[in-house]
């Protein structure tokens, strides 16, 4: 095989190596080569003839289809789902979204303008008691799940302070859009506004306490190294027995620790072991599974 195709291969096959998800791309990379180093010894031979180049170049250039393809695998997927980044992302679009269909937070914009101007506003008292009845139950309820939080880190400390702070601005911000949506639509009798009004307040109590039920839940199933959520839960004893309850065990794939959830007596406290090092290269196989 001439150099002038074997390098545009080699690059080729380079380049298409960026697309590889990370953990993948040394393995997927040497592959290739190899593939490309033992067609070019056969052409060299003489046991392949030069027509085969261009089906080696076709080969090539589609490494580019099969790398984006290794990101749509099921395993891969699965772990995209579980990485820290995707919170973030998904609340940054949750918002764009919210704030262009809201036209820019109008009715939060004048709700607070009305706070700052008119303290003494008859809607500004109802809605501090909302809110704080809200919190209440959010706190009742999460207190009932008795899940433990793992401070090891300032990352987990700072990635659930930062969940919080996004909760309890957002769905507040959501609300008086949508209750303000509804004031703008509703009919002129009085009954449809008392059920509008009771169907708002139901509304957002349920939409705060399950944000923040779902900030405490998914911080709790978290790796206090990595912040992935934990992955492989694997049933432990039996329900009928007192010796070895039912416990759950739940593992960071990255190797760094497993956390036991007793589910058999909902009062015991959760455990998080620290994993040695060594159980990264024994949990890699059960990542890409
Ligand atoms: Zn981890």
């Amino acid at each position: 095989m001439s150099t002038e195709p074997l390098l545009r291969c080699r690059c080729l096959l380079h380049t298409a190596s960026w697309l590889v998800p990370a953990p993948e791309r040394a393995n997927w990379l040497a592959a290739r080569l190899s593939i490309l180093r033992n067609w070019t010894i056969l052409i060299d031979r003489g046991e392949i003839t030069l027509r085969a180049e261009p089906d080696i170049i076709r080969y090539c250039w589609r490494s580019f289809a099969d790398a984006v393809h290794l990101w749509f695998n099921p395993a891969q997927f699965h772990n995209l789902l579980r990485r820290p980044s995707l919170v973030p992302l998904l609340g940054a679009l949750l918002i764009a979204v919210s704030a262009f269909l809201s036209g820019g937070f109008r009715a939060t914009h004048a709700f607070f303008h009305n706070i700052v101007t008119q303290p003494s506003s008859d809607s500004v008292v109802p809605y501090c008691i909302l809110f704080t009845f809200s919190l209440l139950i959010a706190a009742f309820t999460i207190a009932q799940r008795r899940r433990a939080l793992h401070w090891h880190s300032w990352s987990y400390s700072a990635f659930f302070a930062a969940k919080l702070a996004a909760v309890l601005s957002f769905v507040p911000a959501g609300w008086l859009e949508f209750h303000a949506l509804i004031l703008a639509h509703r009919p002129h009798a009085e009954l449809p506004f008392i059920l509008s009004a009771l169907s708002s307040v139901v509304i957002y109590i349920v939409g705060l306490t399950s944000a923040l039920r779902w900030c405490y839940i998914d911080q709790s199933l978290r790796c206090p190294v990595c912040l992935k959520l934990l992955n492989l839960p694997v049933a432990i004893g039996s329900w009928s027995s007192v010796f070895d309850p039912a416990n759950t065990e739940l593992v960071c794939d990255d190797g760094h620790g497993s956390l036991l959830i007793p589910e058999a007596d909902p009062g015991a406290d959760e455990r998080w072991t620290t994993l040695d090092p060594s159980w990264r290269d024994v949990l890699e196989p059960a990542k890409s599974a």
